[in-house]
């Protein structure tokens, strides 16, 4: 005869945010599941005292003893941490699903635009001209900065303020913040 299988009932975890402090003044946060607070510190101590956490990103001090968590509370819902735990495993990231849309008309770029692609790369370039002279008001003519004409463009340091360009509205837009950019 099969034995009846007996349900155990789950205990509900929710997330934590553990505080990781290392040489007092770096700090780093770390998500994890745990039914109580207490529950969440204990097992960040644990994983640290056990060196399974050294993915974590502060600067290492060399006179201190750390790290170790300092603080504990439940997650809010703009918490950025650095890794989250489940079960005393570091859960990877899900690669956030991305759409490079413009926030101003929601063109996404799938059809190219009228005006012709889809989105620009805006960047500005600084050029430099050699200054001739300051050349002095006369003959009813007002004092003049002589600049050469032929320009050179700065190789240091060109790119500044990069920003997208939507081709639909032809309006710019921050590059989003987790789109870094590859020049080819
Ligand atoms: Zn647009």
């Amino acid at each position: 005869m099969a034995k009846p299988t007996r349900k155990r009932r789950q205990p509900t975890q929710k997330p934590f945010i553990v505080g990781v402090a290392n040489d007092l003044s770096e700090y780093a946060s770390v998500r994890v599941f745990a039914e109580s607070a207490s529950d969440a510190e204990d097992a960040i101590s644990e994983m640290l005292h056990r060196g399974e956490l050294t993915m974590l990103e502060f600067e290492r001090g060399d006179d201190r003893e750390g790290p170790y968590t300092c603080d504990v509370r439940e997650e809010e819902s703009d918490d950025q941490v650095e890794i989250t735990i489940k079960d005393g495993q570091i859960i990877q990231p899900k690669p956030q699903a991305f759409k490079l849309q413009c926030p101003h008309c929601e063109y996404d770029g799938k059809e190219p635009s009228e005006h012709g692609g889809t989105f620009r790369l805006l960047s500005d370039t600084t050029i430099w001209r050699e200054i001739v002279r300051v050349r002095p008001a006369k003959k009813g003519q007002p004092r003049t900065l002589i600049v050469e004409g032929l320009s050179d463009k700065y190789d240091e340091d060109p790119e500044k303020n990069d920003r997208l360009e939507c081709r639909a509205c032809l309006k710019e837009f921050d590059l989003p913040k987790t789109l870094p950019v590859d020049y080819i």
